[in-house]
C-alpha cells in the first residue's frame, strides 16, 4: 500500500503540495498550526492567507507570473480555479482575500486531505513536504539542519501600511498604473520639505528589529528597512518617492498608493517596508501632508524568512540533498511571490506523491519557468547579501534556434515550449 504523505504548513506551497498530491492518488495529511500557533504574519486560521497584497501579479504570458500561473494551471489545476473564484482584479489577478482562502480551504478538504491542526515541532516518518514558509522557527528549523546538514540562509520580507483611505487628503492626488498592465494607483505627491521631514522621522525613529532566529544555524544576514534607508545618507529613501515607484506617475516625488482586495476604502503605501512601532509608522506618515490624519487599517511589517538553497542543500527536485524523503517548497526554499510559492508547492506534492508509490521525484523541465526556477534554486550557491529569487525570463536556457529573434519572438517561443514540456511533465507523472 502507498505511504501516506505529510505536508508541513497549510499556506499557498503547502495547500498547492496537498491538493497536487492528493490528486496523483496519494492519502494525504496536512499539518496546520493555526489557530493554537498564530505567525504575526497572519491573521485567520484559514488556509493560503495571504500575508502581503491580494495581487497576484498578470496573465500575460510574456511576464513571468503570467507564465507561471499557466504552468499552475497544468501543475495543480485546482489551485487556479481557486483563483478564478475569488478573482476580483480586472487587469492583474487580484483577488479577495478572505474568499480565495476560503475556497482553498474548501477544495483541501473537499480533495479528501486530512487536516491536522497542530503544530509539527519535529519530521515525522514517511515522505514529506515541508512548507512552513516565513514562519519556519526552531524547533523544526534544527531537526532540517540535523536531517541535512545544511544551514540556513535569511532574508527579510516585509509588506507596507495598509492605511484609510478616508483618512487621506486626495485634493492634490493623481492616478496612473504603478508598473505596465496594473490596475491605477494612487498617488500622493510630496514636496521636498515633506520628503526630507519623512527621512527624518523614519531615520530617527526607535528601531523594532524582528526576534532573534538562532544564530548557530544562521549564514547571512540582509535587512533594508525604511528606517535603515533613511538614516545612511549614501540610499535615502530616494526609490520610495522618486524611484522607479514614485516616478511612474507624472514625475513628481510621490508616495504610490496601491488598492487592498476591500476596493478604495484602503490602500498599501508601495515600497514602505519598515520595522518600526505602530505609532511610529503613522509619525512618519503625517510628516506629508496628505497623510496628516492618516489611520492605519493594518500596520507595515517585516518578517525574517529563513531558507535552504545550494547545492549542498537541495536538489531540483526540490528533495534535500542529504535527507531525500523530505522535499521543501515555498519561501523555505529562497523564492519569494505567491505564484512561485503555489508552483513549487505544486512540483513538491507531485514528488511526495510519486515517493509515495514507490517512485522517484523528478524535475521539473528546464524549458519550463518552474523547472528553471528549481534549478536556479538548487545550482545557484547562495551568496551573503542573497535576496530571495523571484522567476525571471533569463533563467530559462537559451535555445540556438532563438538566437538573432527579437524579444518578443523569443518570449513567444519560450512560452510555447514551457507549456507543453510542462503539459508533458505533468501526463508523466
Ligand atoms: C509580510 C509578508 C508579505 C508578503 N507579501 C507578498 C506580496 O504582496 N506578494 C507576493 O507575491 N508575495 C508576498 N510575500 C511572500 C510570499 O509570497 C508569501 O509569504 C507566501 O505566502 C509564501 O507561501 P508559503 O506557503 O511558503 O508560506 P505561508 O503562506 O506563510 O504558509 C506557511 C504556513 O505554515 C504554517 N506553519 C509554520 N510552521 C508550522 C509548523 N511547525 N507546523 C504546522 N504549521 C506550520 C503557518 O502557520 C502558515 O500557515 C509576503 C511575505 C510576507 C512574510
Amino acid at each position: 500500500m502507498n505511504e501516506r504523505i505529510s505536508v508541513i504548513g497549510g499556506g499557498l506551497a503547502g495547500c498547492a503540495a496537498a491538493l497536487a498530491a492528493a490528486k496523483h492518488g496519494a492519502a494525504v495529511t496536512l499539518f496546520e498550526q493555526r489557530p493554537a500557533t498564530t505567525p504575526e504574519t497572519h491573521q485567520t486560521t484559514l488556509l493560503s492567507e495571504l500575508a502581503g497584497t491580494a495581487d497576484l501579479g498578470v496573465e500575460d504570458l510574456d511576464r513571468a507570473t503570467g507564465l507561471l500561473k499557466a504552468e499552475l494551471r497544468a501543475l495543480c489545476p485546482e489551485m487556479m480555479v481557486c483563483i478564478e473564484e475569488a478573482r476580483i482584479g480586472e487587469r492583474t489577478v487580484a483577488v479577495g482575500r478572505r474568499a480565495f482562502a476560503q475556497e482553498v480551504t474548501a477544495r483541501v478538504t473537499a480533495a479528501g486531505v486530512e487536516l491536522r491542526r497542530e503544530e509539527v515541532l519535529s519530521l515525522p516518518e514517511g515522505p514529506v513536504v515541508i512548507a512552513t514558509g516565513p514562519a519556519t522557527w526552531s524547533p523544526l528549523a534544527r531537526a532540517l539542519h540535523a536531517v541535512s546538514g545544511a544551514y540556513f540562509h535569511f532574508s527579510f520580507i516585509g509588506r507596507p501600511p495598509l492605511v484609510d483611505a478616508g483618512s487621506l487628503d486626495l485634493s492634490d492626488s493623481f492616478r496612473a498604473p504603478a508598473y505596465p498592465g496594473a490596475e491605477p494607483a494612487l498617488y500622493l505627491p510630496v514636496t521636498e520639505a515633506e520628503a526630507a521631514e519623512l527621512a527624518s522621522r523614519l531615520a530617527m525613529a526607535e528601531r523594532r528589529d524582528p526576534p532573534e532566529f538562532g544564530e548557530a544555524i544562521l549564514l547571512a544576514d540582509e535587512h533594508s528597512t525604511a528606517e535603515r534607508m533613511a538614516a545612511d545618507p549614501a540610499v535615502g529613501i530616494g526609490s520610495l518617492l522618486g524611484g522607479p515607484r514614485g516616478m511612474r506617475g507624472d514625475g513628481r516625488p510621490s508616495l504610490c498608493l496601491t488598492a487592498d482586495d476591500v476596493g478604495e476604502s484602503a490602500w498599501h503605501v508601495e515600497g514602505l517596508l519598515t520595522a518600526l512601532q505602530h505609532d511610529q509608522q503613522v509619525r512618519a506618515l503625517q510628516a506629508v501632508q496628505a497623510c496628516a490624519n492618516v489611520r492605519l487599517v493594518r500596520p507595515a511589517m517585516i518578517q525574517r524568512a529563513p531558507f535552504l538553497a545550494g547545492p549542498e542543500a537541495t536538489l531540483s527536485s526540490l528533495q534535500l540533498r542529504r535527507a531525500p524523503r523530505v522535499l521543501i517548497s515555498g519561501t523555505l526554499t529562497g523564492v519569494y511571490g505567491y505564484a512561485e510559492a503555489m508552483a513549487l508547492g505544486a512540483v513538491a506534492g507531485v514528488g511526495a506523491a510519486r515517493m509515495a508509490a514507490g517512485g522517484e521525484p523528478t524535475a521539473p523541465p528546464s524549458e519550463s519557468l518552474t523547472g528553471a526556477l528549481c534549478r536556479a534554486l538548487a545550482e545557484t550557491q547562495p551568496h551573503a547579501d542573497r535576496r530571495m529569487l523571484r522567476a525571471n525570463f533569463g533563467m530559462i536556457p537559451e535555445q540556438r534556434a532563438d538566437q538573432g529573434l527579437s524579444k518578443a519572438e523569443r518570449r513567444q517561443r519560450q512560452t510555447a515550449r514551457a507549456l507543453a514540456a510542462i503539459e508533458t511533465y505533468t501526463t508523466e507523472q
